[in-house]
């Protein structure tokens, strides 16, 4: 399994990263966990604008899903040719939530572009070559974090979380957690809504994850204090997620 970073910055974009967007891929078959505003710039580097066969979508808080909205016009009036029916997973309301987010009727527009999957609970899904396990996380909006197994190798992505045992059942012996460090240790941080750099680590321990890749850190935070943050709960490597970066997970 292939993971390639294509947008990295937490809450909104950073001067050299769009916003949360990661694509795995195996066997051929690309599929895009979250399109977060500022994406898909560095979605055509990463895999051409066509690229991917299936998206799922974490939450719908704009840093995770608005590039969705724009990608419908790529997708539609390529000059190459209307491109196929992408499956969209996400959570409830995402077809609704993205209507809202045009402001007039899109329908037929929508009918040509994505065809939507709603996840309405914790349920896993195959997606091409992939098994994917969604669970509820500890974020204000309906919110999955995934576990994601394909070629015998498994990726964790926490998506947007404050801290919850779920983490620990999601990263079990995972190759890689993709793990979210939006906090900086120490600041008055309200409670259910993200983790610092501390926290992600403590979490990829206590699930034995094999390699911890921070990511979702906020433009103006701290990375070098989040990195040593982590590096004192982890023994593992610990990387932080950057844009067009390429791992064998
Ligand atoms: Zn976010
Ligand atoms: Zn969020």
């Amino acid at each position: 399994m292939k993971l390639t970073i294509v947008g990295a910055s937490g809450t909104f974009p950073g001067p050299r990263s769009g916003c949360s967007s990661y694509l795995l891929e195996q066997d051929g078959f690309r599929l895009l966990l979250d399109v977060g505003n500022g994406s898909t710039g560095a979605l055509q580097e990463a895999c051409g604008l066509l690229g991917p066969d299936a998206v799922i979508v974490s939450h719908l808080h704009g840093d995770h899903y608005l590039d969705l909205i724009t990608y419908t016009y790529a997708r539609r009036y390529h000059p190459e040719g209307q491109a196929a029916m992408l499956p969209v997973y996400g959570p409830s309301n995402i077809r609704e939530q993205i209507v809202g987010a045009f402001g007039r009727n899109v329908d037929d527009l929508l009918a040509e572009t994505y065809e939507f999957h709603p996840i309405d609970r914790d349920q896993k899904v195959a997606v091409g070559p992939f098994e994917v396990d969604l669970r509820r996380v500890n974020h204000p909006v309906e919110t999955y974090g995934m576990r994601v197994s394909a070629g015998g190798r498994i990726l964790a992505y926490s998506a947007d979380s404050g801290e919850c045992s779920t983490l620990i059942d999601l990263a079990k012996d995972v190759d890689v957690f993709l793990c979210e460090a939006s906090y900086l240790d120490g600041d008055d941080n309200p409670p259910d809504v993200h983790l610092t750099g501390k926290q992600a680590a403590r979490f990829a321990a206590s699930a034995d994850a094999r390699r911890l890749m921070l990511t979702h850190l906020v433009p103006w935070g701290d990375e070098t204090r989040t990195l040593a943050e982590a590096n004192g709960g982890y023994e593992g490597e610990i990387v932080v997620a950057r844009p067009l970066d390429m791992h064998d997970v």
